[in-house]
């Protein structure tokens, strides 16, 4: 079939299905069924087709998208068409792919249940009464609910990973610096990285070989030349690899399937001919989630910065200029994101930046020494992606501390700005995803992939 036939299929699936889940928050049908057309012309002039032909795919709405309104679900860019694509939306253009919307998320990215978009929450596709994760939760529903193959998210300290999971489909964080962040709204800029999300890890690295490459517009995203990542996942292969099994935190806390997921990636990894030790990272585990919440909001203060009501953002007179700025975020932002701001805006003030800021960055590097050990060791590590299944709807309103303190895992790596893949492990009886994360040293993304791949067949 043509790419106007695919481009057209993924639509008509969206218009039928999303009034269930409210995954796409914005659906740019004139453009799509425009540029499949110019796919399929190309192809039958006798051009040399993208790695990505005719793919219709969509992005969380915190990607810029050149003519097409991007909002971060957020009141403060509500009605924003900025005027360039980012560099990962034009890869993905180079590469044939055909974007069909903008998928929902949690505001400015801070959130892991895509409840707090001010375009209302996504339900999950395997469980309504369930959210889909986030932020990035409009991304994987839309993979899960099939109007896409592939989607592209943002990870900053889980979420492409933890949505993934909690669909039930593929996720990866790269490592740092991989894949530009240039044109992505930036919620903490040491953190934040673009992850594909997928059906399977095979499309995974195809997604990674087509956005992996060097950026001048990022100056963390060197332009060194990466490894085939599909050649990779096509390897799929863990013998005589070293699996490390994270160990020393109460495993009984975990989900029933979940712990049961990490016993079977060890079994299969174990028949797979590679060797498994047990490792502890005791810094990492007890301090991820406040150093991960320290980093992050200091960044993200600082970064929502220059959205003053003025030069673009949300407008609201005021008297004079501070009363202006005070009414136009108080109305802009939602009250997450103004929690996240005050809380940053305080750890980096005198006093409270000694206190809690410093230890915060000394801490990450203690965490980045203990990975650096334990890699020395080992291959790949195995642990959980959330201690939970996808959570009931309401818990970011209900216990937002549950909801912090379920990052524990997914933040590791971005922390240490590693590799990381959740792996779907099938579903329970009641069709819930099961899944484990995989983690690798710094820029050992196709030997994740490899790994990745052979747990997944
Ligand atoms: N759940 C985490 C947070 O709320 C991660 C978000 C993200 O990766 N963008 O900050």
């Amino acid at each position: 079939f043509t790419a106007e036939e695919a481009v057209r299929a993924s639509i008509e699936r969206i218009k039928r299905y999303d009034k269930k889940y409210n995954a796409i928050v914005a659906l740019c049908e004139e453009e799509a069924v425009a540029s499949a057309k110019r796919v399929d012309e190309a192809v039958a002039r006798g051009e040399e087709p993208g790695a990505l032909c005719g793919v219709p795919y969509v992005v969380k709405d915190n990607f810029c998208t050149k003519g097409i309104v991007t909002t971060c679900c957020s009141k403060m860019l509500k009605g924003w068409v900025p005027n360039y694509d980012a560099t990962a939306v034009e890869k993905m253009k180079e590469a044939g792919a055909v974007l069909i919307g903008k998928a929902n998320m949690d505001e400015f990215a801070m959130g892991s249940t895509t409840e707090s978009s001010i375009f209302g929450a996504t339900l999950n596709p395997r469980d309504r009464t369930r959210v889909p994760g986030g932020s990035s939760g409009g991304s994987a529903a839309a993979v899960a609910a099939g109007y896409v193959p592939v989607a592209l998210g943002s990870d900053t300290g889980g979420s492409v990973r933890q949505p993934a999971a909690f669909c039930g489909v593929q996720g990866m964080k790269p490592s740092y610096g991989q894949i530009s962040r240039y044109g992505i709204v930036a919620y903490a800029s040491s953190l934040d990285q673009v992850g594909p999300l997928a059906a399977n890890v095979g499309d995974l690295a195809l997604l990674m070989d087509v956005l992996a490459k060097g950026d001048p517009n990022d100056t963390t995203c060197d332009a060194y030349e990466r490894p085939s990542f599909t050649g990779a996942a096509a390897k799929a292969s863990l013998a005589g690899k070293r699996v490390a099994l994270l160990t020393g935190y109460d495993r009984g806390s975990l989900d029933a399937p979940l712990s049961a997921a990490i016993d079977r990636a060890v079994e299969i990894c174990r028949a797979e001919g590679a060797s498994i030790i047990d490792v502890k990272l005791p810094i990492t585990m007890e301090h991820s989630v406040a150093c991960y919440y320290m980093v992050a909001l200091g960044d993200a203060s600082s970064k929502l910065a220059c959205y003053d009501g003025m030069r673009y953002g949300h407008h609201a007179d005021g008297r004079n200029l501070s009363e202006m700025y005070k009414k136009s975020r108080m109305e802009g932002f939602g009250e997450e994101v103004r929690k996240r701001i005050l809380v940053g805006t305080c750890i980096l003030t005198r006093g409270y930046y000694e206190n809690y800021f410093v230890p915060a960055m000394k801490v990450r590097q203690l965490i980045s020494d203990e990975f650096k050990n334990l890699f020395e060791e080992a291959d790949m590590l195995i642990c959980p992606i959330s201690p939970a299944l996808a959570y009931k709807r309401g818990l970011g309103e209900k216990d937002p501390v549950r909801m912090y303190l379920g990052d524990v895992f997914t933040t590791i790596a971005n922390l240490a700005g590693l590799p990381s893949v959740s792996l779907n492990l099938g579903f329970t009886a009641e069709g819930l995803p099961t899944n484990v994360q995989l983690l690798a040293p710094r820029f050992g993304d196709d030997g994740l992939l490899c790994c990745a791949a052979a747990i997944e067949r």
